[in-house]
């Protein structure tokens, strides 16, 4: 959905938290959701319904996002930050990002 209408429903959305992760919240950290997230997504066949969303930080995303399509992933990035694939510039150790640079 897009313009108005779905500016609306993510606000919606949003607000059933307060705008809180909810993934954060469980664990008991208060951090502020960036993004509405579809628990079955919609690319595998989930509803764009209320009830199959959850809010979410960028961390918390990126996470499930993993879980949900690790299966599958082409491209993407393991659990140290660095890319899967093997052939990326970051994997082949010459020039470059040097190791650790993560924040
Ligand atoms: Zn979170």
């Amino acid at each position: 959905m897009r313009g108005r209408a779905g500016q609306d429903q993510r606000k919606r959305r949003l607000a059933r938290t307060d705008g809180l992760c909810e993934r954060c919240e469980e664990k008991g950290f208060t951090v502020f959701a960036t993004v509405v997230d579809h628990i079955d997504p919609l690319a595998l066949g989930g509803s764009d319904d209320d009830s199959n969303t959850r809010n979410l930080c960028d961390d918390c995303h990126r996470d499930v996002t993993a879980e949900q399509f690790g299966h599958q992933a082409v491209g993407g990035c393991g659990a140290d930050g660095l890319p899967l694939d093997p052939s990326h510039p970051w994997n082949r150790g010459a020039s470059g990002t040097p190791q650790g640079s993560k924040v």
